[in-house]
């Protein structure tokens, strides 16, 4: 059976070594993105030039109409759906709770939280046995801030991945027996533009002492774990966690 998978933030980061990653692993790929269609049009390349097969299709996951309209490109241009990885995230500024604005919260939760609840549920309306669907795995990019709580940086982000951890647990059982897994995978310090955004892009270099493997991760060690848990390898594996974060 043809494997399919959308990869939302799939141009930059973690994404785009998921989309590379699994492309190598002959899924056709949708690379989805936000802003940057340069970076997701150069990951597109690459896999076509290795002789796969991927689209960039541009969709703010935070919002509904996006959100339907990724999905029927991909129904339309790739086929049938079998994988979902949530990956698009984002942070902002560092700064201490008493700082932080409604509107920001909003901002992060938009896209971590509902963003991930939209492609889910997207995902789960073509995936599920219940609507004469094949099944299929989602796997959900949550964080290692999740358990840390991001004191000082972003609280709203780590309570984002909270969410997130909860939401992989109930969603999990529920469509089990739909034939859909859902996991996630927690990464630590991993080297991405992301650090920037929080407006300290050498982040890693102060934090990586912290870390029992002593050195930050990268995009790539947390493609594994994505797509292993997406592979039948991990068929039993659903409601689960992989922290990818050097033993923190
Ligand atoms: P990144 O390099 O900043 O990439 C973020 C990606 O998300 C970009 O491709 C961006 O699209 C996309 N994105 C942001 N908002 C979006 C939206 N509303 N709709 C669709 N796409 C959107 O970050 P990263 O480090 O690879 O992070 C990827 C995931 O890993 C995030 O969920 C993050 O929370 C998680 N994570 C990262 C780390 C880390 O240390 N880096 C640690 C733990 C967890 P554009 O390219 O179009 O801007």
């Amino acid at each position: 059976m043809k494997q399919v998978a959308i990869i939302t933030g799939g141009g930059r980061g973690i994404g785009a070594a998921t989309s590379l990653l699994a492309a190598q692993r002959g899924y056709a790929v949708c690379v989805n993105y936000h802003q940057n269609q340069t970076a997701a049009n150069d990951v597109v390349s690459k896999i076509q030039d290795s002789g796969g097969e991927a689209i960039a299709v541009q969709a703010d996951v935070s919002v509904e109409a996006d959100v339907e309209r990724l999905f029927q490109t991909v129904d339309a241009q790739l086929g049938v759906l079998t994988a979902l990885v949530n990956n698009a995230g984002i942070l902002e500024q560092q700064m201490k709770v008493e700082a932080m604005s409604l509107d920001r919260w909003k901002r992060v939760f938009a896209t971590n939280v509902f963003g991930s609840f939209l492609c889910a549920q997207a995902a789960i309306q073509r995936m599920s046995a219940q609507h004469g669907g094949w099944g299929g795995a989602i796997v959900n990019v949550s964080s290692l801030a999740a358990r840390a709580g991001s004191p000082g940086e972003y609280v709203d982000y780590a309570a984002s991945k909270g969410a997130l951890d909860t939401f992989t647990i109930g969603l999990a059982k529920e469509v089990a027996e739909e034939g859909i897994r859902v996991n996630a995978v927690r990464p630590g310090f991993i080297d991405t533009a992301m650090h920037a955004s929080g407006g300290e892009p050498n982040r890693i270099d102060r934090v990586k002492g912290q870390v029992p493997l002593k050195r930050g991760g990268t995009a790539k060690e947390v493609a594994n774990a994505i797509l292993w848990l997406l592979s039948e390898e991990a068929s039993y594996t659903t409601g689960g966690f992989i922290d990818v974060a050097g033993g923190r």
